[in-house]
């Protein structure tokens, strides 16, 4: 770890490239993270290349605007269209519904604003007493304590909260059961993890002898995690292991746990491009429901037109399809149009791919 002070080096990624190699003695291994962050950092400094042709990284569901299903966007575009002033993050905007996204309907007229976090929303609906606010919840582990904190200390009588945040691990644990779906190791994402700590990818370990890597978002980072991964699988190991320890513990952060379990109880929901995902999701609980924008306006969950033809999003989303092989990849689909979910974030695969190549 000492060595990771000059997280750019050329020569200690050179190193760390050779010690990869040298473990991995020409055995095929593929590696899946699941974070936009780190797919921004894998594909802008280049290091699919950089590493042994027997080394492979794959996307998985990273992103949370991706993975946000129509339904839900559609829920939130019949909010705006009530004339409810719908407030999310600017990522959120574009991202496609079943028939609209929320900034065509601001193109329509409607009431939709970007805000940079529930803090933000707060204050706009104190200021505004008269019309009814909808903050539109989109992230992963990462948000939810940001969230909580607002809902315990009390919203706005004016504001509620139209929830899509999603759970990491359960995600994580339904990819391994894919049958189509192949790789030895994860690398497990810095942000989440500082929430949630190391020791939430136990079970990953533990019950399907996988190995996990928590791991930082620089190049030297994300190398150190392929040759701890590489390392495992060689000695016949499947335990989790935290190259980002200089930010994530083992426990995490315990106040932010609390937070959320007192203010959400876990879910079954769906995810865009993979289903139902067991234990995935977060619910206001009964005593915050009065904050809930389904309850408070009558929504029923609905599915929606999550993947439109000719879009592989559901591929791309899972790893099992690299963008560049979507037929619609810089044609019919770019981050200025983009067609489908995964082109639309700064984190999304697609746009990556698009702004930083293969
Ligand atoms: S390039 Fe566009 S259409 Fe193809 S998978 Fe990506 S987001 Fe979907």
């Amino acid at each position: 770890m000492e060595l990771l002070r000059d997280f750019r080096s050329r020569g200690l990624a050179r190193r760390c490239i050779q010690a990869i190699e040298e473990l991995s003695s020409g055995e095929e291994y593929t590696f899946m993270h699941v974070c936009g962050t780190h797919e921004q950092s894998i594909t802008r400094h280049g290091l699919r290349s950089l590493l042994p042709a027997n080394i492979r990284l794959i996307a998985g569901p990273g992103c949370p605007v991706c993975v946000t299903p129509a339904g839900d966007v559609d829920a939130a575009v019949e909010l705006a269209e009530q004339d409810k002033v719908v407030l999310t993050y600017g990522d959120a905007l574009r991202v496609p519904g079943s028939e609209l996204s929320l900034a065509q309907a601001k193109a329509r007229g409607a009431d939709v604003r970007v805000v940079y976090s529930i803090r933000e929303a707060v204050k706009l609906a104190r200021r505004s007493p008269g019309r009814e606010f909808v903050f539109f919840s989109i992230g992963l582990d990462t948000t939810a304590p940001s969230v909580a904190m607002e809902v315990k200390r009390g919203l706005p009588a004016n504001l509620s909260v139209l929830n899509a945040l999603r759970l990491t691990v359960p995600v994580m644990e339904l990819l391994l059961g894919m049958g189509d779906l192949r790789f030895e190791g994860y690398l497990a994402p810095g942000h989440v993890s500082a929430v949630i700590g190391a020791r939430a990818y136990e079970v990953l370990a533990k019950a399907y002898g996988m190995p996990v890597v928590v791991s930082g978002f620089e190049p030297l980072d994300i190398l150190l995690s392929v040759a701890m991964l590489v390392k495992q699988l060689r000695e016949g190991e499947a335990r989790v292991e935290n190259e980002y320890s200089r930010v994530v513990s083992y426990e995490g952060n315990q106040i932010a746990q609390r937070l959320v379990e007192e203010v959400f109880e876990v879910a079954t929901v769906h995810w865009r491009g993979i289903g139902r995902v067991p234990f995935s999701g977060l619910r206001l609980r009964e005593e915050f429901s009065g904050f809930d924008a389904r309850e408070r306006y009558g929504l029923e969950q609905r599915s929606g037109r999550d993947i439109r033809p000719g879009c592989s999003c559901h591929l791309v989303i899972t790893g099992k399809l690299s963008p560049q092989e979507c037929t619609m990849f810089g044609r019919a689909c770019t981050p200025a149009k983009p067609y489908g979910p995964c082109m639309v974030s700064s984190e999304g695969t697609c746009n990556v791919a698009y702004r930083y190549g293969g």
